[in-house]
This record gives structure tokens, sequence and C-alpha cells, in this order.
């Protein structure tokens, strides 16, 4: 249902940060109470790294990174360690950061042996004259500034092995295992009133000729303008890109004025869901209002105020916005 409500215009918190771990076709069926909790813990762990980094000074660009390495570390997470496999049976890496005061932008996309794609990201935009590398030549420019190779077995896991497996069968459900689980994004608002994002992915299983999907894409799958709202997105990357998603919400926030969660909302609920795209997004604005609707049947998600515990959700019937 579309809120109708009108936003209030609080006093804005000191800093505030949300969080996704990635939307798609997630109940509490599928999900043992063993995963359940794993997951929460995992989204609590990266709130509380983004509150300590936060409540010490950190700008929002650099506590948007830190916490999306943290997922990216996290085999739960399709990013980093747990990303899916390609067709071909390897891993092919995107991610992108953005901040809302600059518009300065970074992005990597196809990459094989980057640990944790979304500091390449951060180099990009802060060591070179580009905003997004891809392939052999961003790993060029990785090795140039000092980043270590690994082998890109170390982004094997049995559980996204076996999602392959399933998704190569003539009868696999293509569509339901191919659709993104587990993509990792972090939109913070600092206490400068600046605000940043981070968006990591493995994309999405089975995927093939270099694919690259929204997640680094600016304005697709990453945005952040401090006129308007830091914006990550998760979900059927292609779809995403067509719609131009995480610009159009904030072109809902600063050119029509719009309510933020009341944008994110109408963007979701109806807009991408009409189009088929399935997914969703958490976004933040420099009042501290903070967006997390999806269309999908679940999303990992959470944010965290100052002096406020941590609020995870995975669930249709847990928070999907929230106001300081
Ligand atoms: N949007 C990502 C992609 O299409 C996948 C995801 O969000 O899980 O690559």
């Amino acid at each position: 249902m579309l809120s109708s409500s009108v936003e209030t215009f609080a006093q804005p918190p000191a800093y505030a940060i949300a969080i996704h771990g990635g939307a798609g076709t997630i109940s509490r069926k599928m999900l043992s109470k063993a995963q359940e909790q794993a997951y929460r813990a995992s989204l609590e762990r990266a709130l509380l790294l983004g509150d300590s980094l936060l409540s010490a000074g950190h700008e929002a660009l650099d506590v948007a990174i830190q916490v999306v390495a943290l997922m990216e570390d996290d085999s739960l997470f399709n990013a980093g360690k747990g990303s899916v496999f390609t067709f071909d049976g390897g891993h092919e890496l995107d991610a992108a950061v953005m901040e809302g005061h600059t518009l300065r932008a970074g992005a990597v996309a196809g990459l094989k042996r980057i640990k944790n794609p979304v500091r390449l990201a951060r180099e990009v935009m802060e060591q070179s004259p580009h905003v997004f590398l891809y392939g052999e030549g961003a790993e060029q420019f990785a090795w140039e500034r000092s980043f270590e190779p690994i082998e890109p077995s170390y982004f094997d896991t049995e559980r996204r092995r076996n999602q392959l497996r399933n998704y190569l069968k003539p009868t696999g459900n293509r569509s339901a295992d191919s659709l993104p689980k587990g993509t990792v994004g972090a939109v913070v608002l600092d206490s400068k009133g600046n605000l940043a994002v981070a968006t990591s992915t493995g994309g999405m299983t089975g995927k093939r000729w270099n694919r690259i999907g929204d997640s680094p894409i600016i304005g697709s799958g990453t945005y952040a303008d401090n006129e308007a709202c830091a914006v990550s997105c998760t979900g059927h990357g292609e779809l995403f890109i067509r719609k131009a998603a995480a610009h159009d919400l904030a072109a809902k926030v600063k050119y029509a004025k719009m309510p933020l969660i009341q944008a994110a909302e109408l963007l979701v609920m109806k807009e991408l869901q009409q189009f088929g795209a399935e997914g969703g997004l958490v976004a933040i604005d420099r009042n501290g209002h903070i967006a997390m609707p999806f269309n999908s049947e679940g999303m990992y998600r959470g944010y965290k105020y100052p002096s406020k515990p941590p609020v995870t959700a995975i669930y249709a019937d847990e928070p999907a916005s929230a106001r300081p």
C-alpha cells in the first residue's frame, strides 16, 4: 500500500545508516530459524560497525565503504566472498560508491581477483580521472594501486555452486534461482549532514558474456545527491537499468519535491512492480528519513539511529521505513 502520510520534519539525527543484504524470494518457510538468526546477526554487526564509525566522526563515504566491505567478507551475501557463479562457473563482481555533497562517484565491474570490490570503486573515484572501470583494465589499475590479487577460488562457496547446478539443470527453475538474493548496500547520513552510498554484488547466477547489472551503474543501482537522497538498489538489474531506478528516486525527491519515503514506495511498489522489476532499495535523506521498500517476498535490511538499538528486518510484515 502506498503511504499517504505527510512527512514530519523533526530535528535530523546526528547521523544514521541503513543497509540491505539483497531482495528476492525470501520467506519464513524458506529460511530456518538458524538461517534467519545468522542473517540478522550479520546485518546487526554491519549496523553496529557503521554506528561506531559514525559516532567517532567518520565521513559518510568511509562508513558506507567499510560497512559494505564487512558484508563482502561475509559468505551469506551475494557480494565478495559469497558471490554467485557465472554460467561458466566463475565469478564477476561489480561495485559502486558515490558521495552526495560532491557527486563524486567510482564504479567497477567484472572483477575476478579483487577481494573487496567496493574498495576498488573508491580508488577509481579518488585516484583515477575516470568513474567506471571494468574487467582486466580495472584489475590492472588495482595492481598499480597496490591492491593484492586473490585466487578466484576464494569466492567459491558450496551453496552458490548448488544454485548454479540447479540453474543449469534443464528442468531447473531458472527465474527463481537466478533472481538475486544477497547484493549488499549501505546508505549513510554523517554528522556533517552529508550523504553517501556503496553497493556491491556478484550479480545474478548464470550470467553470461560479461553481463553487468545495475549495481555499479551510477543512477541505476547506486546514487547519492545531498539535495535528494542516497540510494542503493537490489533486484533484477536489467529492469532497474532500464528504469534508471536510483536516479529516478533522487529526481522524485529533488525535482518533484516528494518526501523520500513516499517517493520510494511509489517507485518500488507501483512503478517498478508494474514494470516487472522485482526487488527493492534502501535510501536516506538529510533529515534522516529512511526508506526500505521492496516488491519481492523479502529483503534483508536494517537501520540504526544514534542511541537507539539497531533494527533488522527480512519479511514483508516488518518495518520498511523509519523516521528519527
Ligand atoms: N541487482 C543485482 C544485479 O542485477 C543483483 C541483486 O541485486 O541481487 O546484478
